[in-house]
């Protein structure tokens, strides 16, 4: 929505913003599905199919057409290739891709323009912008075949959870952090209605214990196939039927943009009586993966991009080592990202998935870079490991972490009823157990987390600089 039509969104009458999010939904889906959508959708139910190896070669005849695009039109790439004195024809296919230079998040910053292909029109670039977490958005460029290809890397995913998307697709409850119910309404509906794409919007800014009755109520009448949305949010509905002793079955939960948290996982798949399909998507349109109904870690959509795992010289790790994730696009020709570094750590692992597709797998990203704890030893401690201490401590409604120095960390909570101070120290002790005795902890007691402008919410943040 463009800053006009924001305004006017803000201040129309409920039914007005109903009438709004739909069309506005209708242009969209003009923009995903039209062109060559169906096309792409088409032949992703028939490659995921394919072997490894033949998805390998695919991905090597894209990528040296990229590289050949990318020096012959892109005014950046042409520039460093020359000064590394690297060729488009050195890159035969993606075991070549460490030959190239890396893409940060501050040289797209930097060098916008000079990043845009020449033989691609202006009109014919789509600006996308990503939330940033690390405080410093970004905005990248691409153009209607990125757009196509997205979108049905996407309806893939939701096949795989055996939904649809769509007018005619499946009933779909959204839980993200659009803010479509003005943050001055205290009273419901904290919701609206997007007809076109038969999707129930749930604002992620007004979840209170107060307003949750409200919330499932809105689910019943809407009676959603698929709920989907921030694990965090997820979680907060699936907490509150646990409370009440209720359940509400779907047949799909959808989670991303978060890490979900093992804990997190098996509560919303408890109380929405289904499996939680997980998926990672980056707004840099480079890379996606998603579980399939084995739920062995995620699929790389590998006809998408092209993912690489490496250390801190911008080397491959092997298989099953944990390394950044570094994308490199296979569509995107207006503004072609090539070896892309992300903020987020996995692993991808050796061996194919039981359910039989050539597609890689990656470990879930449980462990962005920001979110690592480094400590004085130079520990990394992934925030997984951080939730067992909690797991036993009912009495919180919720918790966070801050790391602000090697050895310090703030722990904020949520106290519920029966938080005592013994317990709070207990889970100093327990912190302390895994984290040394010199970690200084200072407990907060606080009404509310913080949450970030999207209403994301980060669990562990930590703001020591990681080494790798
Ligand atoms: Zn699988």
């Amino acid at each position: 929505m463009n800053r006009f039509a924001g305004t006017l969104y803000q201040l129309a009458p409920v039914w007005g913003q109903n009438l709004l999010l739909t069309g506005f939904g209708m242009a969209l889906e003009r923009e995903r599905y039209g062109g060559r959508f169906r096309e792409y959708r088409d032949m992703l139910s028939r490659t995921e199919w394919y072997s490894r190896a033949d998805l390998q070669a695919y991905q090597d005849e894209r990528l040296r057409d990229v590289v050949r695009h990318a020096y012959d039109t892109v005014p950046y790439y042409r520039r460093r290739f020359d000064v590394q004195k690297v060729r488009p024809g050195d890159v035969r296919g993606r075991a070549d891709l460490p030959k190239l230079p890396v893409l940060t998040r501050d040289d797209i910053r930097r060098h916008f323009d000079e990043l845009r292909s020449t033989a691609v029109p202006a009109r014919a670039m789509r600006k996308g912008h990503t939330s940033g977490t690390t405080g410093t958005p970004l905005t990248v460029g691409y153009d209607r075949e990125t757009v196509w290809m997205t979108y049905a890397v996407f309806d893939r995913h939701y096949r795989w959870a055996d939904c649809r998307f769509g007018r005619n697709g499946s009933r779909v409850a959204v839980a993200r952090g659009n803010v479509i119910v003005p943050l001055r309404q205290k009273k419901p509906p904290f919701w609206r209605r997007n007809r076109s794409q038969n999707q129930l919007l749930l604002s992620a800014f007004h979840l209170s214990k107060g307003n949750l009755p409200a919330y499932v109520e809105a689910l019943t009448r809407f009676q959603p196939d698929v709920i989907d949305g921030y694990p965090s949010t997820l979680y907060v509905l699936a907490r509150f039927l646990q409370t009440n002793g209720m359940t509400f079955p779907v047949k799909a939960a959808v989670t991303s943009s978060e890490t979900l948290y093992d804990f997190q996982r098996e509560v919303i798949e408890e109380r929405f009586a289904c499996r939680v399909f997980d998926y990672y998507a980056l707004a840099e349109r480079v890379l996606f993966s998603g579980e399939c109904d084995r739920h062995q870690g995620h699929h790389l959509a590998m006809e998408y991009g092209v993912a690489e795992t490496v250390d801190s010289s911008s080397l491959p790790v092997p298989d099953g080592s944990v390394g950044r994730l570094v994308g490199t696009t296979l569509h995107n020709a207006a503004m072609p990202l090539i070896r892309y570094v992300t903020s987020d750590m996995s692993a991808i692992r050796p061996g194919v998935c039981p359910c039989g597709r050539g597609l890689e797998v990656m470990d879930d990203v449980t462990t962005k870079a920001e979110d690592l704890l480094t400590l004085k030893d130079g520990r990394l401690i992934s925030p997984s490991v951080l939730t067992h201490p909690f797991k036993p401590l009912d009495c919180i409604e919720g918790s966070q972490i801050v790391q602000t120095e090697p050895d310090r960390m703030i722990v904020r909570l949520v106290p519920g009823t029966g938080y005592t101070d013994t317990l709070g120290q207990h889970l100093v002790k327990e912190l302390k157990g895994r984290l040394g005795e010199d970690m200084q902890i200072d407990l907060e007691l606080v009404q509310e987390l913080e949450q970030t402008s999207r209403g994301k919410f980060k669990w562990v943040t930590s703001r020591v600089p990681i080494g790798i």
